[in-house]
């Protein structure tokens, strides 16, 4: 595929604004992709056409192909159509607070409930009761307890022949009783959606009232996923998906196509057998895997990283006019947090190198970038532009404007001007460009 991909990119040379039959040429190919990565049919199709919307007309940035350009839209839109971020598991009610388990046999619920109740022990200190309400297979309850005993928590202990809404409704009065934190109630599952399972899911939801309910689904799911989170949803209104199997082949796109249907978020990954092998939902990182390769990743990440250095050339011309200023400054600053290291855009500015250094080393970290961007917000567009002009009342207003202190103001003038004085030495060295070609 990325034979494909790279004949795309020879072809997709031209400069400017995206034209609809670039981004066609390169969606077909993204297409494919999404398929092979078992993202469901429909949802891909919607996914095209949003990221089709976007593409279109988008500008190219210079020293980046218009090929590089739509897989930097298709990557951002993915992660994106992921959730963006990382949602952890709402743990804000009162206790003892219910987890109810839900999804087909198989799929992970039991091993992933001892999953849940050793991360939840040990990381953030509950204690945690474990209920199967699974009288499907007979061996379903001691499976828990056995998983119970390995993580160490404890296990609602058995009565045979019980039916699983009275099982939930002890566990719960077990659990108030007792002052456990956390109650998680593991469901049967069988091996395709049927309504007498659903019934029976329901009834112990509308019994116990969860404050998550999480869907259980494995990664190699393909096609069927839609109708399985589709279904649960229904039923059960889902408030969390947890994705398991993710440490075999699979690509992963039954995420996207889980969090489409259900607009409920991929909360945690079962990456392994053992206990402790359940991760955050890292949409940035699944992104990367759905779209396959990491060659793809690589070259998007070199796209970015060809932004930066278009907009480093743009700084480097204003500072060879001596026009660099303290909105410049903010503009980098926002750039570096963006990035959340330092070695980005500071190394490539030629000259800056020493700088870079000298900031490492006095072990400066994001909460100074963001005081230096809030003391720049506080100041005028006037006293931006010409910093000298910056006197003890001025200082006084803006350190009071932006929550510092005068003394925080004169530090990030001094660096300023630290800043501009490296500049005219290197305008002496033939400018930024000149020394920028040189160590190309
Ligand atoms: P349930 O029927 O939904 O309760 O599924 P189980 O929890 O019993 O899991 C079925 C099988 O999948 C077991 O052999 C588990 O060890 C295995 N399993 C569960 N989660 C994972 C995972 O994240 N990775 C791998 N490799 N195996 C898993
Ligand atoms: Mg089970």
């Amino acid at each position: 595929l990325s034979g494909k991909f790279g004949d795309i990119f020879e072809r997709l040379r031209r400069r400017g604004a995206l034209s609809e039959s670039d981004v066609n040429d390169a969606l077909r190919e993204i297409r494919l992709a999404l398929l092979d990565a078992d993202v469901a049919l429909p949802v891909v199709k919607d996914f095209v056409a949003k990221v089709r919307e976007q593409a279109v007309g988008a500008e190219v940035l210079r020293s980046v192909t218009p090929g590089q350009m739509v897989v930097k839209i298709v990557n951002d839109a993915l992660i994106e159509a992921l959730g963006g971020m990382t949602v952890p598991l709402n743990l804000n009610a009162p206790a003892p607070l219910p987890i109810l388990m839900v999804g087909l046999q198989g799929s992970g619920k039991t091993t992933t409930s001892g999953k849940i109740a050793l991360r939840l022990k040990t990381r953030e200190r509950r204690k945690v009761l474990l209920a199967s309400l699974d009288t499907q297979r007979p061996a379903a309850q001691l499976q828990l307890e056995q998983l119970a005993q390995r993580a160490e928590v404890t296990s609602l202990p058995i009565i045979a022949g019980q039916p699983p809404l009275q099982i939930a409704n002890r566990a719960m009065d077990t659990a108030r009783r007792e002052s456990y934190d956390v109650v998680i109630l593991d469901t049967a599952g069988r091996l395709s959606i049927d309504l007498a399972l659903m019934e029976e899911v329901k009834a112990i939801r509308a019994a116990v009232n969860p404050v998550e309910t999480l869907l259980v689904v494995d990664a190699m799911t393909g096609q069927d996923a839609v109708t399985t989170a589709t279904a649960f949803n229904e039923a059960v209104n889902i408030t969390g998906i947890v994705l398991t199997r993710l440490d075999g082949d699979a690509r992963g796109g039954a995420a996207l196509s889980m969090r489409s249907v259900t607009g409920a978020p991929i909360k945690l990954i079962g990456q392994g057998e053992k206990l402790d092998a359940l991760d955050e939902f890292n949409p940035e990182r699944i992104a990367g895997r759905i779209l396959g390769m990491g060659d793809i990743v690589g070259l998007v990440e070199k796209a970015a990283e060809t932004i930066d250095k278009v907009e480093a050339e743009k700084l480097a011309k204003k500072m060879a006019k001596g026009k660099f200023d303290l909105e410049d400054y903010a503009a980098q600053l926002r750039q570096i947090s963006k990035m959340g290291s330092l070695s980005g855009i500071l190394g490539l500015l030629p000259g800056i190198g020493k700088m870079k250094q000298q900031i490492e080393n006095a072990n400066l970290d994001q909460t100074v970038f963001k005081r230096h961007i809030a003391i720049i917000n506080s100041m005028t567009p006037g006293e931006r532009r010409a910093p000298d002009i910056m006197k003890a009342s001025r200082k006084k207003r803006v350190a009071a404007g932006s929550g510092t202190s005068v003394q925080d103001v004169n530090k990030l003038l001094k660096q300023f001007d630290d800043m501009a004085t490296m500049m005219k030495r290197m305008n002496k060295m033939g400018g930024p460009e000149a020394m920028m070609r040189q160590m190309q």
